[in-house]
């Protein structure tokens, strides 16, 4: 059984650390080595066992491995050999996820690598006889064949070789996955819910009966479940729901609080309540929390659906086309591995989800994110009912389970964007999911943001150029693209009424940008002013394609001045105002006016974004926008047209189309409106506001703010830059109220941190008008002010003991804009608390800048660092990682602000280098201008003290966790002090002192607990 390796030849064993190595040699020998003499002795080896071969290449300042031969990376034979389960990258996290105890894993030293690889390989002898082993054989012969380091183990462990007897699965069948996947069952639509009520004592009675008698009784979690239950109340007027307010501190255990009533709503109503979070990891914690109340995973499966946005899903006919593609060239080899592995996880994945579900997030790291992002749905070419995988396709089963289940975990983007398709679609008759009638917002606070999200309009070369493509497909470019010509065919050949809306579709997308736009906008913007491109007569516009999508300056940047040089037509509508705009901006930037919304000053590097005013407009603007506006609505009536004519069809042949099509036409209604003509009419609408004078424009409270954007996307080359129109509303929560909240009938709303502490302690405690106005802010974030009736406030506190639990400095003697001393303030911190430290940061430069000096010494000392934005790996993984091992330390920047949640010793240090101020761009400044009651400054103190509280709020998660908070900005007002719970008092401390006070705090006490406070 023992898959015996690594004999007969005994491969080294490699774990690099910054500056240094972890070296089996061949020979059995364990060395630390500096990493240029560990490469040396690697050169001369057989290529070595490692754990996270990219990051491991990483460490060792070398660009990727793969000048080297393929290393036998211990996460690709776990992925594997165990599909399907997610575990930290580190050897630590594979040894725990293997079965070992942490006196055998002690430091994670390499020579523990080769009995990992041992226990992984004795897992594929065991499944020898099962048809996972035979998968597996199957797979690894094409994998081997394609050079994967992994493959001849495996098989030998597997007792199998190549060639596999006929009888046998062979490799071309394996890697097809879709042919062995379960189909779904279509089911009769579920009725709409009636309308019962849950009153508070049902609540707590259901919490009570989830927590079970064993559990410790949490007042304030009660409290939580019987105001939630409010919100579940038969809704007595059309338009005006019933909406709870409800703060809950950090430990109140506000989810199973509000799943009680929601739960017991569902079931008596046979409805489905919706709970929307901010962050995926909360989507997948409140999914493991409600094991609670369906211990049995298959009933929990029932009641319960995780939803994501379709382009999160594998695509399985977006897989067949990649492996037809690898199949086809015999240079894929990579292609070939990872689709075996993707085969390997399509089997035993729980619903399909590539972004955060049972895919390791290490996966992008390991084979590309492109890859994952191709065979996603991420184009928007689905085909539904035509699709030969329709039955088995993941997004599609996801969205009927939905359909009946009881509780569905969302996202507050796919949330907004279902209710704004919902009042787009009126009719209904297209509507995939039954749309909620009952909401919880989970991490309410975010609400706004998210709504500024779902509900601004960008005209950009990106959108527009991504739009044509899904219209008109690849033409010519070496793409997949398929085109609403290939996508539609079969629906409307032969019926002219719908081949000629369809024909009408395709011209008018000429007017988007046609391929080889942003290079054409990096040469023309370093060449033409402005005023030159507006001489272009008329008909020179219409003429589609008139340069050469290869008029490419290689490199070319992005200059701060625009150059007369020469003149250059551009033809296309869409390009030329987008030249246009880019010229405003460039010009709008040079002395001031335009905001890099990296943070820098215009004219410096810029990292970011130029943002600039649209008003007043420069002269070339108006008719650019106006002859753009022209070619876009020719292109919506045509659109719309179409749809129209496709809802026909679905009305006059009612008797003659069968029930796919029937659905495949409602489908392409859907994504007609959806991703087509709701955003042309939306750029046409912006279009067209720009034909009022500045003078109408001007003056009151705007509606919108609208502004030029110049950035660089990442992933793209210098030279590359784009250019859009931003509309954004002043008030994101009046179309969040309109189109989502109004509808509803109850919807909870709920965060630790809904209102800014703008008083002494905890607001209403001594000023109950600040406390007035705390509340009243937040009802002004959520939308609630906007709904007729007043929202029921519910606030409970924290049951944490934050005076004894926590410590609070801001330090007084680093210098904010010295890189060194910032540094140094952090190792030395780092140093004193013994790992187990966030770093936060306002700016990525600094981040970086900081990470490059703290490395080493870190690790010199014992206390592995990881950096997002640095180490290359996605969120979820550096935190994973972090929460795995306990002296660990983590840099990050506004994503590990908000949302991270790390209990126990893992977590005992925040540090956060400034005062987290509202990014200062235009957005900012009208919101801070119009909504702030004439108080701006107050505006920004409170943004600044909500961060600052989430921030806070990452220390203490557990009732026994410990931590210390440390602001490192002097200019820190204590007027902000406010943010932090009653009962942290904050110090203003030299940082020797500081750190001194970290040692005591939570070193010293670590080994002493009944040491006093
Ligand atoms: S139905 Fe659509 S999303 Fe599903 S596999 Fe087919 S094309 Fe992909």
């Amino acid at each position: 059984m023992a898959a015996a390796f690594p004999p007969p030849d005994m491969p080294p064993a490699l774990v690099a650390r910054h500056g240094s190595c972890s070296l089996l040699t061949p020979d059995g020998e364990v060395l630390t080595l500096p990493t240029e003499d560990a490469l040396r002795a690697l050169r001369d080896w057989a290529p070595p066992l490692v754990v996270h071969a990219p990051l491991t290449a990483r460490r060792m300042r070398l660009q990727s491995p793969s000048h080297l031969p393929p290393w036998l990376d211990l996460l690709e034979l776990f992925l594997f050999v165990l599909p399907g389960r997610t575990i930290p990258p580190t050897v630590r996290g594979l040894a725990l996820a293997l079965g070992l105890d942490e006196a055998r894993i002690g430091a994670g030293e390499a020579d523990l690598l080769p009995e990992l690889a041992d226990i992984l390989l004795d897992h594929a002898t065991a499944l020898r006889a099962t048809p996972s082993g035979e998968e597996m054989a199957a797979l690894a012969v094409r994998m081997a064949r394609a050079g994967w380091a992994w493959g001849a183990p495996v098989l030998q462990a597997l007792g199998a070789a190549h060639p596999l007897p006929p009888e046998r699965l062979q490799p071309g069948d394996a890697i097809r996955v879709w042919r062995r996947l379960p189909k779904w069952e279509e089911t009769a639509p579920r009725p709409a819910p009636s309308n019962h009520p849950v009153s508070a004592a049902d609540a707590r009675r259901r919490l009570a009966e989830m927590l079970g008698p064993q559990a410790e009784s949490r007042a304030g979690q009660a409290d939580f479940a019987g105001a939630a239950s409010a919100a579940f109340a038969p809704r007595m007027v059309r338009g005006d729901p019933h909406m709870v307010l409800a703060e809950a501190g950090t430990g109140t255990g506000k989810t199973l609080g509000y799943v009680a009533p929601a739960s017991l709503w569902a079931e008596r109503n046979g409805g489905t309540v919706w709970i929307s979070t901010y962050t995926r990891h909360l989507q997948r914690q409140i999914e493991g929390e409600l094991a609670r109340l369906y211990p049995d995973p298959a009933v929990r499966r029932r009641h319960v659906v995780l939803r994501k946005g379709r382009e999160n899903y594998l695509c399985l006919l977006n897989m067949e086309e990649a492996v037809n593609i690898a199949a086809s060239r015999p240079g894929a080899s990579s292609a070939t591995v990872a689709l075996s592995m993707i085969a390997r996880w399509a089997g035993a994945t729980a619903d399909g989800d590539l972004t955060g579900g049972d895919l390791p997030g290490w996966f992008g790291d390991l084979f590309g994110r492109g890859m994952l992002a191709g065979i996603a749905d991420r184009r928007g070419e689905c085909i539904h009912g035509a699709c030969p995988h329709y039955q088995r396709c993941f997004v599609e089963h996801s969205i009927r389970r939905a359909r009946e289940a009881d509780l569905v975990i969302a996202n507050h983007a796919l949330v907004m964007a279902q209710a704004a398709w919902h009042a787009m679609d009126g009719d209904g008759a297209t509507d995939e999911d039954n749309v909620p009638t009952r909401y919880v917002f989970d991490e309410g606070h975010h609400v706004l943001d998210a709504a500024d999200g779902a509900f601004s309009v960008e005209l950009s070369g990106l959108e527009a150029a991504e739009l044509r493509r899904w219209l008109l497909g690849a033409e010519g470019a070496r793409s997949r693209a398929r085109g609403l010509k290939r996508r539609l065919d079969d629906l409307v050949v032969g019926l002219p009424r719908l081949e000629a809306p369809l024909e009408a579709v395709l011209q008018a997308a000429h007017a988007l940008p046609p391929p080889g736009w942003s290079a054409r906008l990096s040469v023309v913007l370093s060449a033409v002013p402005a005023a030159a491109v507006a001489a272009v007569p008329p008909a020179a516009h219409s003429e589609p394609d008139a340069l050469p999508p290869d008029a490419v300056l290689p490199g070319a940047a992005l200059p701060m001045v625009v150059k007369a040089e020469s003149e250059v037509a551009l033809p296309n509508p869409c390009e030329r105002l987008l030249h246009v705009l880019a010229c405003q901006a460039l010009a709008r930037s040079a002395g001031s006016g335009g905001t890099d919304a990296g943070g820098h000053r215009p004219g410096g590097p810029m990292p970011g974004a130029i943002e600039c005013d649209l008003r007043p407009l420069s002269d070339e603007a108006g008719p650019a926008a106006a002859a753009l506006a022209r070619a876009l609505d020719r292109l919506a009536v045509a659109l719309r047209t179409l749809v129209e004519r496709l809802l026909e069809r679905l009305e006059d042949d009612t008797g003659e189309l069968d029930a796919p099509t029937r659905e495949r036409i409602e489908a392409a209604i859907r994504t007609l409106r959806r991703r087509a003509l709701s955003r042309v009419e939306g750029w046409v609408a912006m279009l067209r506001a720009l034909e009022q004078t500045d003078g109408e424009a001007s003056g009151g409270t705007p509606q919108h703010v609208d502004f030029i954007r110049l950035d660089r996307r990442d992933g793209q080359r210098p030279g590359e830059q784009d250019v859009g129109l931003h509309r954004h509303w002043l008030d994101p929560t009046v179309p969040f109220a309109a189109v989502l909240a109004a509808p509803a009938h109850g919807i909870v709303m709920t965060s630790a941190t809904l209102r800014d502490q703008n008083g002494h302690g905890e607001a209403g405690r001594d000023e109950p008008e600040a406390a007035e106005r705390a509340w009243e802010a937040a009802e002004a974030r959520t939308g609630a002010s906007h709904l007729p009736s007043p929202a029921l406030r519910a606030a409970l506190a924290s049951p944490f003991d934050y005076r004894q639990q926590s410590r609070a400095f801001i330090v007084t003697d680093v210098a904010h804009d010295d890189i060194g001393s910032l540094a140094g303030a952090y190792r030395t911190l780092f140093l004193a608390a013994g790992g187990g430290a966030l770093g936060l940061f306002t700016a990525i430069s600094r981040l970086r800048a900081v990470h490059q000096r703290l490395s080493q010494p870190l690790e010199d000392a014992g206390l592995p660092l990881y950096a997002q934005h640095v180490d290359g790996m996605d969120n979820a993984t550096l935190v994973d990682i972090f929460r795995s091992e306990s002296n660990s330390c983590l840099l990050g920047t506004d994503a590990m602000r908000d949302g991270v949640d790390v209990p126990g010793r893992s977590l005992r240090l925040v540090v956060f280098e400034r005062v987290p101020w509202p990014r200062p761009d235009i957005l900012h400044r009208e919101r801070r201008t119009h909504l702030s009651g004439g108080a701006p400054g107050e505006y920004d103190d409170r943004i600044a003290r909500l961060r600052l509280r989430q921030a806070f709020g990452r220390l203490i998660r557990a009732g026994g966790d410990r931590g210390v908070f440390v602001l490192l900005d002097r200019r820190a007002p204590s007027r902000l002090m406010s943010a932090f719970p009653d009962g942290v008092a904050v110090r203003r401390a030299g940082l020797r002192d500081v750190a001194q006070e970290i040692e005591a705090f939570v070193r010293r006490r670590e080994g002493n607990p009944d040491a006093p406070a």
